[in-house]
């Protein structure tokens, strides 16, 4: 079988298997697609059935939720956690709470998951979590309550040296707070099995800005490269969350001009640059809504369409929000607008059609998998201080992240040019992160 011929029917089988799981057999084929030139260069891969392997999840572990709301009436939600591949280090991924989650959505993210830690360079394998449960909208009780209920299924299937998930859309440093103290109380361990916790309990400085820090360090890099830089740069923003919010920090001190971000219901534009402090205090103390922001700035503007956020006019567009937030009509008026760079700080925020435009326009284009590793990288680090008992201060993480960030550009770019694809970030970040894990996989033997 020629090397089409072996990814096509890969590709079938994938979708035979997990019928309607739309998102998974996106991730799946956007890899696997780019994958071509190697398997094709290491037909031993092919011979030990890797690649089936590989889009097999090793386990998928999925349960009920139950929970009392604070009207005393019994609620019930899907809980999910899906340890992916183990092959580089134990499972290590988010949990994600938001109404839209599947099975579909936790095994894109899984399958993601995977490529991008094996590209941090740090021993951890590829897993992802959640629920279909939103914590928008409750009270803190009703959250506590429910990450109780389901830390006490989850804790079986969890530990430090196993499987180490962290926070993603909708968990925080409160949820991870609450899972961390039922995970405790159920196991009677003190260990480093989530991370993300508060600095007070074992949490990692610099962990809350990392994403969004490790997003505009990976964005630089590739800026350089390419003769360009932050400074002076208009920068658009969506999502207002803890990515959101950290790259919009990091952006502005590269010398950018964020001028707009966004949540799921609206976008604010500032022309005089979008005030962060008030975007934190809006989002992470009030946990409010985006257009709260109008009340103190009178210049901004809201529009109440989400994805309008792309057309906005600007240089560098930093997607943070969620998966397929970019469609193909989206990324075409980013190019008649001029913005010249695409880095993802969001989960697969662009679609193939997106993706296919912008590299096709010359734009920039900064994978997930790389670009937003910085957040896993710097849990890594958070797991190895945790196995050490010890703190590093922040300027020594924000020392490591940089160095990470800038090695996984370098990667990136040597990779796709050694496979005949230059400045093809996104196929040189897959390559770069399957070879690792590809690697291990065929030296532990047929598992
Ligand atoms: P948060 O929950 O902190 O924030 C999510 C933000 O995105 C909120 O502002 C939310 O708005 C907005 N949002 C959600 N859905 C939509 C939508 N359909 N359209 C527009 N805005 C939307 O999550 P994070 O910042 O942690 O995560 C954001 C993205 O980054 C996700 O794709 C996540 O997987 C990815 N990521 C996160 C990492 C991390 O360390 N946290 C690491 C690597 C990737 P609203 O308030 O209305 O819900």
């Amino acid at each position: 079988m020629n090397v089409n011929e072996y990814i096509a029917s890969v590709l079938e089988t994938v979708k035979k298997r997990n019928p309607g799981e739309a998102e998974f057999h996106q991730a799946v084929e956007e890899v696997l697609e780019t994958l071509k030139p190697v398997i094709e260069a290491h037909p031993e891969f092919q011979a030990a059935g890797l690649i089936e392997r590989l889009v097999e999840p090793e386990r998928i572990i999925k349960f009920r939720v139950p929970w009392v709301d604070d009207n005393g009436k019994v609620q019930v939600n899907r809980g999910y956690r899906i340890q992916f591949n183990d092959a580089i280090g134990p499972y290590k991924g988010g949990i994600r709470f938001r109404g839209n989650v599947t099975e579909s959505v936790i095994k894109f993210l899984g399958f993601e998951q995977i490529f991008k830690n094996s590209l941090t360079g740090l021993p951890i394998g590829g897993g992802k979590g959640g629920s279909d449960f939103d914590p928008k909208g409750k009270s803190d009780a009703e959250v506590m309550r429910f990450c109780q209920s389901f830390m006490t299924e989850l804790h079986k299937y969890i530990g430090a040296d196993v499987d180490v998930p962290a926070g993603d859309i909708g968990v925080g440093g409160r949820e991870i707070g609450f899972m961390f103290g039922q995970y405790k109380r159920l196991t009677n361990l003190y260990e480093g099995v989530l991370t993300g916790k508060g600095l007070t309990y074992g949490g990692s400085l610099a962990r809350t800005e990392a994403t969004g820090f490790g997003l505009c360090y990976f964005t630089d890099e590739m800026l350089k490269a390419n003769g360009k830089s932050f400074k002076d740069q208009t920068v658009v923003i969506s999502g207002s969350g803890n990515v959101a919010i950290y790259a919009a920090v990091k952006a502005t001190a590269l010398g950018g001009k964020v001028v707009a971000m966004s949540d799921s219901n609206g976008y604010v534009y500032d022309k005089n640059g979008i005030d962060i402090a008030a975007v934190k205090q809006i989002k992470e103390v009030n946990r409010g809504r985006i257009k709260d922001y109008l009340a103190d700035h009178p210049d901004a503007v809201y529009g109440d369409n989400c994805s309008d956020i792309w057309g906005v006019k600007c240089d560098i567009a930093l997607p943070c929000a969620t998966q397929n937030e970019i469609d193909e009509a989206s990324a075409k008026k980013l190019i008649a607008n001029g913005c010249y760079c695409v880095s993802e700080g969001a989960n697969m925020p662009s679609t193939p059609e997106a993706i296919a435009a912008l590299q096709g326009a010359g734009v920039l284009f900064g994978p997930a998998k790389a670009a937003n590793a910085g957040g896993v990288a710097t849990s890594a680090l958070e797991m190895s201080q945790n196995s050490m008992r010890y703190s590093w201060t922040f300027e020594e993480v924000d020392e490591k992240l940089h160095g990470i960030m800038v090695n996984i550009f370098k990667n990136c770019e040597s990779a796709a040019a050694k496979y005949g694809m230059p400045g093809n970030y996104a196929a040189g970040a897959n390559i770069a992160g399957f070879l690792k894990v590809a690697n291990a996989m065929m030296a532990q033997g047929i598992v």
